[in-house]
């Protein structure tokens, strides 16, 4: 059977970034090649506009930059990936690195100073939570390399 693949849009050249514009990532979408995937934007999936305000996460809440707590729209938006994810069969996910939302492992500190600290956006988390693998752009090749079968 096909890998079954949640990806972040804005890998597969989806405008759907904060600052109205995409990260193609030609990579991903050549190892996508025979694979079932669905393309989602966590932070869209929430109700959040685009273009819309960074954020970054601090103290386990996403803020905008002028302040404002978005947390609940993250939050949503995570859940609906997550619901696509399990409704499509999705064992594994591609999501772009350092996301608030999509980020796996590294993402920015929250002070707005491209400081990176130890962490993962909300949507992998919840991903990861609910047994789906999780890898980012930087790492494309796991996705033909690893077992993503279960
Ligand atoms: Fe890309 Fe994820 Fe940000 Fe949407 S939330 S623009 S899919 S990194």
């Amino acid at each position: 059977m096909e890998k079954r693949v949640l990806v972040s849009a804005c890998l597969l050249g989806e405008k759907c970034r904060y600052d109205g514009q995409s990260k193609p990532d030609k990579r991903v979408i050549n190892a996508l090649k025979g694979c079932l995937y669905a393309p989602v934007c966590p932070e869209v999936l929430g109700g959040l506009p685009t273009p819309r305000k960074p954020s970054e996460i601090k103290n386990g809440r996403v803020i905008m930059c002028d302040g404002t707590d978005v947390t609940a729209q993250y939050k949503t938006g995570a859940q609906a990936a997550l619901e696509i994810a399990q409704k499509m069969g999705c064992t594994v996910a591609v999501m772009k690195s350092r996301s608030p939302s999509c980020g796996k492992g590294i993402i920015y500190d929250g002070t707005y100073t491209k400081t990176l600290t130890k962490g993962d956006g909300i949507c992998a988390e919840l991903l990861m939570a609910n047994g789906i693998s999780v890898i980012d752009e930087t790492e494309i090749e796991k996705l033909e390399n690893e077992d993503y079968s279960k």
